[in-house]
């Protein structure tokens, strides 16, 4: 136990620790330098109380970033995808939607012989071999050097990919957004994908993401993945607990510890609530590594041009 306070007291006075500037500095390097070891989160449900501190901070955070559409909503390309407007749904909190990247999952299970009730943050894993990344073929999806995954609004073209082959189905549609509109007005309708991009601008500066810094109970640490797998187990091993992330779609930059079996939780999934069972490495299925590879060039130069457009449509 000791060992654990101790390890504790150290993670919190160098890398972890909010407002400091040996934090501001860890964090910062490991944000922005390709050599720095990807940056991972240890979620730890035992400590959540589910306060939704963090779910508020996020949207907070965030509003800049969520999408506003121009309605009425143009026709959709191709006729059969749904419409999807969260515009006049912005304050639910009960699932993920483009206007909610990270909401609090209620779940039962048993410890001791004793039913037990837990609060589990869900929100993007930050996966450490993004299918959305890899599959999306306007390359509006990106992965830093430090492991985040996020997806650019500017070029994103809503065609999904990205949530389809997601294992957790974490992207969220907002139709009547996005270049599509600019580009083809008459046609034009699939919207902007969205989803948690780590608050990557706070990254880079040095400072910890809104829902870390605003959590009441330290439910959340960041810190190098190897350090906070260590911790991870670290925590699983004091509480006779279990780990997700480690090998969960090829290993994510997201460690959740519980200390029932994932396997033996009860919780609501469906649209916007994702589950937390086993996942196979979907980039290690060959079609997919195959398709990656086809797509890479074609993604890179769409991306370009996109960047390009914006930043015509910016100077303008
Ligand atoms: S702020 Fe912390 S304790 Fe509250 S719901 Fe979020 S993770 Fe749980
Ligand atoms: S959890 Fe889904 S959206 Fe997040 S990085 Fe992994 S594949 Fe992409
Ligand atoms: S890291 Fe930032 S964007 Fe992601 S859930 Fe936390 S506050 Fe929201």
């Amino acid at each position: 136990m000791q060992s654990s306070v101790s390890r504790r007291q150290f993670l919190k006075s160098t890398v972890f620790a909010a407002g400091t500037a040996v934090a501001g500095t860890g964090l910062a390097n490991a944000a922005t330098n390709a050599h720095e070891e990807p940056l991972a989160t240890l979620i730890d449900i035992s400590r959540c109380i589910g306060c939704e501190e963090c779910v508020y901070a996020c949207k907070d955070a965030n509003a800049h970033k969520f999408p506003e559409p121009e309605k009425p909503f143009p026709k959709m390309v191709p006729a059969r995808v749904p419409v999807e407007d969260w515009s006049e749904k912005r304050d639910v909190t009960d699932r993920l939607t483009p206007y909610n990247w990270l909401y609090i999952q209620y779940a039962t299970g048993v410890k001791d012989g004793k039913e037990i009730t837990l609060t589990i943050p869900r929100r993007c894993m930050h996966c450490q071999n993004p299918p959305c990344v890899k599959l999306c073929p306007w390359g509006a999806a990106k992965q830093e050097p430090n492991g985040l995954s996020r997806i650019d609004s500017g070029i994103c073209l809503g065609g999904s990919k990205c949530k389809n082959v997601c294992p957790w189905d974490i992207p969220q549609r907002q139709t009547g957004v996005g270049l599509y509109l600019d580009i083809l007005p008459a046609f034009a309708g699939n919207g902007v994908m969205y989803k948690c991009d780590r608050c990557y601008q706070k990254l880079e500066k040095g400072e910890q993401p809104a829902c870390i810094a605003a959590c009441p109970e330290e439910v959340q640490v960041i810190g190098r993945r190897s350090e906070i797998i260590e911790l991870a187990r670290e925590r699983a091993k004091e509480m006779d607990g279990y780990l997700y992330g480690l090998e969960e779609n090829g290993g994510t930059h997201t460690i959740y510890v519980s200390p029932v079996p994932f396997d033996q939780l009860t919780y609501n999934t469906g649209k916007g609530k994702p589950h937390l069972n086993p996942v196979k490495d979907t980039m290690a299925d060959g079609s997919n590594l195959a398709l990656a590879l086809v797509i890479a060039p074609v993604a890179g130069a769409a991306a370009a041009l996109g960047k390009f457009y914006k930043h015509i449509k910016e100077e303008a």
